[in-house]
């Protein structure tokens, strides 16, 4: 049950990026001249905001994550004014992560060092692939040395804790790729690594390609074997596959991540972020917030009243019921049938009654309290999904 007390997540957006890659519908922008000074003193007038409003302030930080757009392209300067913001506002838990998603293409070695000093303790880099060809497809702006370079840069300075996103499923890639790519991400030993599987979003270049037939997906057998390819090569690495896309070693799965699928409270600073905070009278049915996409818009109306709020909603029973299944079953442990029950004064396949059929079919299963997805079930978790929303 969320409290006064529970520690919460914060998650600071920023937007910009130095070209827009062709797949891509994140927040994320390309400007002549990044307006760096101007935005980072929002964030941090966001920040003063929300530490006087909601009951933020008593309660303790347990992650905090920057991410993009390409965070990046900021310098440590900025992104110390707000990790110190942050610690004067918040209480930090004593094991607090606190990562910043990196681009390789804008890995600079001054300022990785600059990073760690300020407190960011865990990197995220963006490598997608080492093959070339693929790279050039992605539309990314770095290249295959520039990962290995950048991966020796937070090394050296002194970031043990790190995380590797790669992409698969990737038109024109074949299984020798893959494993190319899998084989050498493991050579760099990262404590977690995440494995996305390409997914054409409405509204991009990749998806008007797509409907002219430029864009040729895989077939689903591919797809599966580079599955189960991913799964196998990283487990020789010892590499756990704790979440539908991430992988870790023991004890290194994302902190910050796992709050949003343990249905945890987070604060949202920046353009087009999110927040979630659940009643804190025992009630299951949180509010969600978002801000202002446009960076700019964000900037103006952070200066006019300390906040930059577009939408709200608050989940009703059902909403919320959905939300906790599909959230919890993204892990492998799943959920526990007990706090379902709890929150909801049904079990879960009562609530559900087609978690039965599913379970015949053996894409679910039930055991020690919790209810999750087999192997199997992990492979088309989103089809299962839609059981629930
Ligand atoms: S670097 Fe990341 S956020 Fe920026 S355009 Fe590419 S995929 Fe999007």
């Amino acid at each position: 049950m969320a409290s006064a007390q529970t520690p919460f997540s914060l998650y600071v957006h920023i937007p910009y990026c130095v070209s827009k890659c062709p797949y891509c519908d994140f927040n994320s922008h390309v400007v002549s001249k990044i307006p760096e000074q101007e935005y980072t003193e929002a964030v941090l007038k966001e920040l003063d905001f929300y530490a006087l409003a909601g009951g933020w302030r008593s309660r303790s930080l347990k992650s905090v994550f920057f991410g993009g757009g390409t965070p990046s392209t900021f310098r440590p300067l900025s992104i110390g004014k707000v990790l110190e913001k942050a610690a004067s506002l918040f209480s930090f838990a004593q094991d607090i992560e606190i990562t910043l998603e990196a681009n390789p293409g804008t890995v600079d070695s001054g300022n990785f060092s600059g990073y760690r000093s300020c407190g960011v303790n865990r990197i995220s880099i963006g490598a997608q692939s080492f093959q070339p060809h693929l790279l050039k497809f992605l539309g990314r702006i770095h290249s295959a040395d520039e990962t290995r370079e950048a991966l020796r840069i937070i090394g050296r300075a002194g970031f043990e804790n790190f995380n590797l996103d790669l992409i698969y499923a990737v038109s024109g890639q074949s299984l020798s790729d893959l494993k190319a790519d899998l084989e050498e991400a493991v050579s760099f030993h990262p404590p977690h690594l995440s494995a996305y599987n390409l997914t054409i979003e409405e509204g991009t270049p990749f998806h008007r390609e797509y409907r002219l037939g430029k864009i040729q997906p895989l077939s689903e057998e591919t797809e599966i074997s580079m599955a189960e390819m991913v799964e196998e090569i990283l487990a020789t690495e010892g590499l756990e596959h704790y979440e539908i896309s991430n992988y870790a070693k023991p004890g290194s799965s994302s902190e910050h991540n796992l709050n949003y699928w343990q249905g945890g409270d987070y604060l949202g600073i920046g353009a087009g972020a999110h927040s979630y905070k659940r009643r804190h009278d025992g009630g299951i049915y949180g509010r969600r917030w978002h801000n202002e996409k446009s960076p700019n818009g964000y900037i103006e109306r952070v200066g006019a009243s300390g906040q930059a709020v577009v939408g709200e909603e608050v989940a009703d029973r059902t909403t919320a019921a959905g939300e906790f299944m599909f959230l919890g079953l993204r892990l492998r442990r799943g959920i526990f049938v007990e706090r379902f029950s709890e929150l909801f004064g049904q079990g879960p396949a009562e609530f559900y009654p087609q978690i039965r059929l599913l379970q015949e079919e053996g894409f679910v299963e039930e055991g020690d309290g919790r209810l999750r997805l087999t192997r199997r079930g992990f492979t088309v978790a989103n089809a299962i999904f839609v059981n629930f929303v």
